[in-house]
């Protein structure tokens, strides 16, 4: 049984995780850089470690660090959250070699769904669709062959991609030279590897992903699907559950498709297998091997804590569910507030001078801001997240007009103001938009 877990994260994530511990009665340990003294998660927390000053790579990022904070603490687990080390591989291996539990899957499973065509094969060897593409790295040499077989236009992806960058889309035959080699190029300097491959381009798909958990024995379930269309430069600004664009029939299918996935993988922990959807077909782009931002809006629908069940998984205590056991009771739609301007998307960094969170039924804000908290200028601008449930997606959203009226933030800018348009506009009512639809909509395209 794990009975301290290390917190190895900041912000509304580290709370999250922190307040599952608390509810199971497992001690806690939050670690900061010397910016993050004052945070609510350091606050909370039994005991909290300094591990650095502000630059991630030397606090957040710092395995060293981090395996030496449980050693002082005596912490036989470690949360990584999402982002900074969640999926890390050989931050996984040391926890291992330390007899540390890493609560998340294994290591090899952790770099087989890094590496971006390694994971497609594998999706794909365990029936999942996918993206039409190349079989593998595509390079100067290989291209133009490959992108005729797939057709034009085509997108070129980094390997190793992340945050969409090294992605670059190339519509016909002329500009394949040149998206080529910004891709590379970008890859190699962000990623340190240049290598790149290729998938034919949709044009107005849908983001819809899966949330599965798996127990590593080969137990498996999915929690059905969240719709993250509304993107800002690859960046999941607004997300729903359920999809307004999927029924009950193909939510079970696919569904089903990836938790037989997990278990073949024998896949442990919790996991979003993302897929790009258009005119009904599903094509696999990625699977994160960790807790999404998104989450809560799963939990809402299903009743499900997800970290309890990554806490017991990574116990050895199997999941608290089965298949038959999930049932999906309403809607629920999550914003991301951000410490932004609500149109560029500047950063606002800075103290908040008042705060009030939002309540009443069906309202759950997961934030560890305060009034008189001063956001550090080195990190994520997630500084909250407001997700709202509805026994319909009318309800839902007649919710989520009340409580962004209810909503304070002051002292600092915040997307609070774009998600008051968003709630009031009648594509957003109808559901009826794809992962274009927020950049058209920034850029004055009423069009679209
Ligand atoms: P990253 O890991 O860099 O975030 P993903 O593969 O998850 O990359 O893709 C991020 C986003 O890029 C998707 O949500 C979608 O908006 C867009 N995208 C990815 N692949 C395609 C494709 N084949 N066609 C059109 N858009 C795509």
């Amino acid at each position: 049984m794990i009975s301290k877990i290390l917190i190895a994260n900041r912000g509304e994530i580290a709370l999250r995780v922190l307040r599952a511990c608390k509810e199971l009665g497992i001690a806690t340990v939050a670690v900061h850089s010397t910016a993050d003294a004052d945070a609510m998660h350091v606050r909370l927390a039994d005991e909290s470690v300094c591990i650095g000053p502000p630059p991630s790579r030397e606090s957040y990022l710092n395995i060293h660090q981090i395996v030496a904070a449980c050693e002082i603490t005596g912490a036989d687990a470690v949360h990584p959250g999402y982002g900074f080390l969640s999926e890390n591989a050989k931050f996984a291996d040391i926890l291992e070699a330390h007899g540390i539990t890493f609560i998340g899957p294994t290591a090899e499973h952790i770099r087989l769904m890094g590496d971006k065509i390694t994971a497609k094969q594998t999706a794909e060897g365990l029936g999942i669709p996918v993206v039409p593409g190349s079989d593998g790295e595509v390079t100067p040499e290989n291209a133009l062959e490959t992108a005729r077989q797939i057709g034009f236009p085509v997108l070129i992806k980094a390997t190793a991609g992340g945050g969409g960058r090294g992605m670059k889309v190339a519509k016909t035959e002329a500009d394949l030279e040149e998206a080529l080699n910004t891709a590379r190029s970008e890859a190699a300097a962000a990623f340190g590897n240049p290598a790149v491959y290729m998938e034919k381009y949709l044009g107005k798909p849908r983001h819809i992903e899966i949330q599965v958990v798996g127990d590593g024995e080969g137990n498996a379930i999915h929690l059905g699907e969240r719709d993250c269309s509304l993107q800002r430069r690859h960046q999941k600004v607004w997300e729903e559950a359920n999809s307004p664009a999927l029924n009950v029939d193909q939510r079970m299918e696919i569904g089903q498709v990836c938790a037989d996935a997990m278990k073949k993988m024998k896949y442990r922990g919790a996991g979003t297998i993302e897929f790009l959807y258009e005119n009904g077909e599903f094509y696999f782009i990625e699977m994160n091997t960790r807790l999404q931002v998104e989450h809560p809006i799963t939990e809402a629908i299903t009743g499900i804590d997800l970290v309890h069940e990554q806490i017991r998984v990574a116990s050895g205590g199997g999941l608290s569910v089965s298949q038959e056991d999930i049932v999906f009771q309403g809607h629920a739609i999550e914003c991301r507030i951000n410490a932004e301007d609500p149109r560029t998307f500047v950063p606002s960094p800075g103290t908040i001078t008042h705060f009030h969170a939002p309540g009443g039924l069906g309202v759950r804000v997961d934030s560890g801001a305060y009034a008189g908290y001063k956001i550090p200028p080195y990190y994520d601008s997630l500084i909250g997240k407001l997700i709202v449930h509805g026994r319909t997606r009318v309800e839902c959203m007649m919710r989520l007009r009340r409580v962004l009226d209810e909503f304070v933030v002051d002292g600092i800018k915040t997307t609070l103001p774009l998600f008051q348009d968003l709630v009031d506009n009648p594509d957003i009512a109808n559901g009826d938009y794809d992962i274009h639809w927020l950049e058209h909509y920034l850029a004055g395209d009423k069009t679209h």
